[in-house]
């Protein structure tokens, strides 16, 4: 028997990526089966010459808990090798990803270019906290074709920022696109997706990151960010991420490794709820409108299946009749709860104009195409009948 990780060995063709994600991120489990916890902050040197070399090096693991870590850095592993790139960091949120990037790799004077309809909080960044730092931000309307190639400034824009399938409404922005712009480093949020839904490295796509808070780590247990990309890209990151400290705690990686096991499977039973509600509920009377990629009837559906190999697990529905119908809609569900987040085993619905966007201006609100009836599901584990009833049910009592 070898003591060599298990996913080298013998494999003589590249493994299907399903088979990564059981085998992907064994690097320091010695022979234990399953992920192990090093819940450690520091690690001792056997000498001078030894500490100097461990010091030197942010990606060793075994030096300094805020520089690496054996779990933290098998769950980057696994990450770089689901979604096709040389090197991932991870974080201690997808905002601590996302800070890393922006902050990381943009400087006063700088230009970046992303979208309208994005997560909240990301917004806020470029809004609110890039100004500060003299860094200018371009909104484009990501599902216009050409929109965020045309708003680069040669010379000036450092960063394009996509994020897609995008919070809360799904729309999509064309991967070919992004990969194709050349100059800036080009991003996307592949948070809804996942890497079984998309490979934004496959189109050139410089860095994916991804709020693996959700789907990834999968059990609502865990609040974890990862960037993934090439290695050079991932210095400079790093470089940052050791400065600014948003590093993913060991227990939050190994919830992580443990999601991605059974990522490939449960997104696509996410999925399969995801269209069987949408398709349930399209044409209900108390519905202005669905949301859903892989609706037949979806504008970019097209593009959808152009992209994407699972079209996830997250349904947004306009209700007809404003707050109030999206208020008694939640409240009318008994198995979907009421919480923020997503890609997790439970159903969950939010509200977004009264929670997660609650801090938006009504124009912005309009930008990010949210009305006053949004109303965000994120299917989980359920078995599906299950939660198309609980849905129909709360919109035939509206
Ligand atoms: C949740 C989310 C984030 C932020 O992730 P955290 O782990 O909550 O910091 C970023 N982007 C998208 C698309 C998200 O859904």
């Amino acid at each position: 028997m070898s003591d060599r990780p298990i996913e080298d060995q013998s494999q003589s063709e590249p493994l299907d990526r399903q088979t990564q994600a059981i085998r992907a991120g064994r690097d320091h489990n010695g022979r234990a089966l399953a992920p192990a916890l090093w819940a450690t902050s520091t690690f001792y040197a056997g000498s001078v010459d030894e500490a100097r070399a461990m010091a030197a090096d942010v990606t060793n693991p075994t030096f300094y808990g805020r520089h690496a870590n054996p779990t933290v850095s098998d769950f980057e592993t696994a990450m770089a090798s689901l979604e096709g790139a040389e090197a991932a960091r991870a974080f201690a949120s997808g905002m601590g990803a996302i800070c890393a990037i922006v902050l990381g790799l943009c400087s006063s004077g700088d230009h970046v270019v992303t979208q309208h309809q994005m997560y909240s909080h990301t917004q806020l960044l470029f809004q609110a906290v890039c100004p500060r730092f003299g860094i200018d931000v371009t909104f484009v309307d990501g599902t216009e074709p050409g929109a965020f190639a045309d708003a680069v400034v040669p010379g000036r824009t450092t960063l394009v920022f996509a994020e897609t399938p995008a919070n809360p409404k799904l729309s999509l922005v064309d991967l070919r696109e992004i990969g194709a712009i050349k100059g800036p480093v080009t991003v996307v949020d592949s948070t809804f997706a996942t890497p079984f839904g998309q490979r934004p490295t496959e189109y050139g796509v410089d860095l994916v990151v991804h709020s693996a808070t959700k789907a990834i780590a999968g059990h609502n247990d865990a609040i974890l960010g990862v960037v993934a990309g090439s290695e050079e890209l991932l210095a400079w990151i790093r470089g940052f991420a050791v400065l600014q400290g948003a590093i993913a705690s060991p227990f939050d990686a190994l919830n992580g490794l443990r999601g991605i096991r059974t990522l490939p499977i449960r997104i696509r039973q996410q999925s399969t709820t995801a269209l069987a509600v949408a398709e349930a509920i399209s044409g209900h009377a108390a519905v202005d409108a669905v949301f859903y990629p892989g609706l037949v009837s979806h504008p970019q559906h097209e593009l959808a299946v152009a992209q994407l190999e699972q079209f996830g697990g997250v349904v947004a529905l306009d209700l007809h009749g404003g707050v109030d119908a999206g208020s008694k809609f939640v409240e009318h569900l008994e198995l979907v709860q009421l919480a923020t987040s997503l890609g997790g085993p439970e159903s969950l619905i939010t509200h977004p104009a009264s929670t997660t966007h609650a801090g938006l201006l009504p124009s912005e609100l309009e930008a990010a195409g949210i009305g006053p009836g949004t109303v965000r599901l994120s299917c989980g584990l359920e078995a599906t009948a299950d939660v198309v009833a609980d849905v129909s049910r709360a919109l035939d009592a509206l």
